[in-house]
């Protein structure tokens, strides 16, 4: 027998305990965040049923089908969307998502300060960083994140609330999760995206405020 989703999120939910207590940190202090890409709506209620409220989406599109009944049922789910953003997509994504972790470019902070002023919307903003400078992956690069956190304040009247990174799969993550947080004390913000299934309570241990779980809650994406 496979473990359900109520299951899993118990486990989950009592590892990231055992991480804080570990890592010295208040109890509470880390978010859990089940990503649900790929899983239909209806695996979401079990996930909604056992009290998960906070969501990460990678594709704007894919959320837009799946969310809206949900919400509309559950008003306090918080929508994260964790994939690359771009800025023909952002009048969707400031319409749906409740944090935006992906802020990565000029172009897409320009775009979201736009449609944010437009709909007076005003989803919590990250600004992903590509600690691991991977030519296929999302994010700005270390040296540049304290001035873009910056300009994104200053040119566009954006605050972000923390930084995100995905550390190269083949990689030990912590050296990656510590450079994300030394960036984010640097450039003065509070929240760390960092972690998934395989090596959250590392992250935790490196500070993460929110950790993206998805394969060990809901599953193998095949
Ligand atoms: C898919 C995804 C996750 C979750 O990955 P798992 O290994 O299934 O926990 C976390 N963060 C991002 C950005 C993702 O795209």
């Amino acid at each position: 027998m496979h473990a359900t989703v109520e299951q899993n999120l118990a486990a989950i939910s009592a590892r990231i305990a055992a991480a804080e207590t570990e890592a010295g940190r208040a109890p509470g202090s880390v978010r859990l965040i089940a990503v649900s890409k790929t899983f239909p709506a209806a695996d979401m209620l079990p996930a909604l049923a056992a009290g998960q409220r906070l969501f990460g989406e990678n594709r704007v599109q894919e959320a837009e089908s799946k969310w809206p009944p949900l919400v509309a049922a559950t008003p306090d789910i918080e929508l994260h969307l964790i994939g690359p953003l771009q800025s023909n997509k952002a009048r969707e994504a400031v319409a749906l998502f409740d944090v935006i972790h992906t802020v990565d470019r000029e172009k897409i902070a320009a775009a979201l300060a736009a449609e944010m002023r437009r709909q007076d919307r005003r989803p919590r903003l990250f600004v992903q960083v590509n600690t691991g400078l991977e030519p296929q992956k999302a994010g700005i690069p270390p040296r540049e994140a304290l001035s873009f956190v910056a300009r994104c304040g200053s040119e566009h009247g954006l605050a972000i609330a923390g930084l995100m990174c995905i550390p190269p799969a083949d990689e030990a993550p912590g050296p990656h999760f510590a450079l994300l947080a030394k960036l984010a004390r640097e450039a003065g913000v509070e929240s760390l995206s960092m972690g998934m299934s395989a090596d959250f309570e590392t992250a935790i241990a490196f500070g993460a405020t929110h950790v993206r779980v998805g394969s060990a809650i809901f599953g193998g994406r095949g």
